[in-house]
C-alpha cells in the first residue's frame, strides 16, 4: 500500500512530531499490513521499543506488531516505514498524568526531571506541564488543607484535561504499628473532621451518603510495586546512613490503608488514638487526601494517594519535621513517582 493511499486513513503528525514513540497526536490506524520490514529506513528508537516491550523475545515482526497493538496504538506506513506509537489509556482516551504535593520538598526534583516543561499560573498556583519518564503528567503544589486540595484537583481535571490524579506527599502515623519512613497507599480516605452529627452519621459528608471515598486499585497496585521497588533497590542509596540513624529508619515497610484527611496538623497521642479507635484500618493522618479523593470520586476520575509517614501524629509531630521532608522524604517521592511513571510507561495502565 502507497503512502498516499493511506493519507486519507489518518491525520498524520508534523514531522518533527513522527520519531516521538510516544507521540499522542495521530488518529487511530485503520490497518494492519502483511508484514512489516524492520531492517532498513526505521528510526532506531523503533526497533529498541519493540524489544523493550517484548522483552527481547524474538518474534516475527508482524506478531510484535499484533502484541504491540493490544497494550498500545501503533500507526505506521508499510513500505514508506513510517511508524508512530501511541501510549493509551485502555478506554481509548490517553493518560494525563496529574501529580498534587502540598509541600515544594514532597515534590523535590520532580518538575527537573520534566521533559518540554510548560508552566501555567492560574488561582495562585503554577501547574507544570510536560513528559515525566514518558508520561504525560502535570504538576502542581497545592499547599496545605482540603480547600487547596480539592481547588486543585478540580483545576487539574476540567482546566488541564488530566485523566488521573496521583497525591505523593507526607503524612502522621494513623497507628501505633506504622513507623516514620514507612509509606501508606491509601484504599480509602475520610475527612476526619467532618461531622455533621446528629445529621448524619459523624464522617460522612452530607448529602452525598458516604464517608470513604475510594483510591483507585490500579493505581494503588501500581504504586504499592513502585514503593517496593524503592525500598528494596533505591532506599540504601538514596537517604544516607546519617538520615537513617537520626530517624532511626531500620526496615521501612508500606502498607495500605485508610488515610484520613482534615485541617488540623496532629500532634495530641490521645486524639490520634481515639480516632484510630474511631476508624478501623486508619494508617496515615494528612490533610488534602480525602478532599482529593471526593473530588476525583464526583468527577469519575481515578486517584490514588501515597504518603511517607513523617511522624507520629503526636507530642513530637513538628520536631525535625521539615528536616525530614527535605532529607528523606523527597528521595522517597522522587524515585517512587519515577518507578510509578516507568512502569506506566512499560506495562500501560
Ligand atoms: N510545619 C510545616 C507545615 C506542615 S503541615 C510548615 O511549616 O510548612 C503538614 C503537611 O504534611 C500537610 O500537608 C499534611 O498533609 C502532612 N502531614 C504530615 N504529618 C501530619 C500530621 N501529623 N497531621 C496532619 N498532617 C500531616
Amino acid at each position: 500500500m502507497q503512502k498516499n493511499q493511506l493519507a486519507g486513513h489518518f491525520k498524520l503528525p508534523p514531522v518533527d512530531k513522527q520519531l516521538d514513540i510516544h507521540s499522542t497526536r495521530c488518529a487511530k490506524a485503520a490497518f494492519l499490513p502483511d508484514r512489516l520490514d524492520l531492517s532498513h529506513n526505521l528510526p532506531a528508537s523503533i526497533p529498541a521499543f519493540y524489544r523493550h516491550f517484548q522483552r527481547r523475545q524474538v518474534l516475527d515482526p508482524v506478531r510484535k506488531i499484533e502484541l504491540i497493538h493490544k497494550k498500545i496504538d501503533v500507526y505506521y506506513y508499510y513500505q514508506d516505514i513510517y511508524i508512530q506509537v501511541n501510549l493509551k489509556k485502555k478506554n481509548g482516551k490517553k493518560m494525563r498524568l496529574g501529580i498534587i504535593s502540598a509541600l515544594h520538598e514532597e515534590q523535590q526534583g520532580l518538575m527537573e526531571a520534566m521533559q518540554d516543561a510548560t508552566t501555567t499560573s492560574h488561582g495562585g498556583r503554577v501547574y507544570t506541564h510536560g513528559k515525566l519518564w514518558g508520561i504525560d503528567a502535570v504538576c502542581v503544589l497545592s499547599r496545605i488543607g482540603k480547600v487547596a486540595g480539592a481547588v486543585t484537583a478540580t483545576l487539574l481535571v476540567e482546566k488541564f484535561g488530566v485523566t488521573h490524579i496521583l497525591f505523593t506527599g507526607v503524612a502522621g502515623a494513623g497507628d501505633a504499628s506504622i513507623a516514620v519512613g514507612d509509606i501508606v497507599v491509601a484504599d480509602a480516605l475520610v475527612q476526619h473532621d467532618m461531622d455533621a452529627s446528629p445529621l448524619f452519621p459523624r464522617f460522612e459528608v452530607p448529602l452525598s451518603g458516604l464517608s470513604h471515598f475510594p483510591g483507585d486499585h490500579a493505581m494503588a497496585l501500581q504504586l504499592l510495586a513502585a514503593a517496593h521497588g524503592f525500598l528494596e533497590h533505591d532506599f540504601m542509596d538514596v537517604v544516607d546512613a546519617g538520615q537513617r540513624a537520626a530517624f532511626k529508619l531500620q526496615q521501612p515497610r508500606v502498607h495500605r490503608g485508610l488515610i484520613a484527611s482534615g485541617d488540623q496538623f496532629m500532634h495530641d497521642r490521645h486524639v490520634i488514638q481515639a480516632l484510630n479507635a474511631a476508624l478501623p484500618g486508619l494508617v496515615a493522618v494528612e490533610m488534602e487526601g480525602a478532599a482529593v479523593a471526593q473530588v476525583c470520586f464526583e468527577l469519575g476520575i481515578p486517584c490514588a494517594v501515597i504518603r511517607t509517614i513523617s511522624d507520629n501524629a503526636n507530642e513530637d509531630a513538628a520536631t525535625d519535621f521539615l528536616t525530614f521532608v527535605s532529607a528523606v522524604a523527597a528521595h522517597y517521592a522522587f524515585y517512587i513517582v519515577r518507578r510509578y511513571c516507568q512502569g506506566l510507561a512499560e506495562h500501560g495502565f
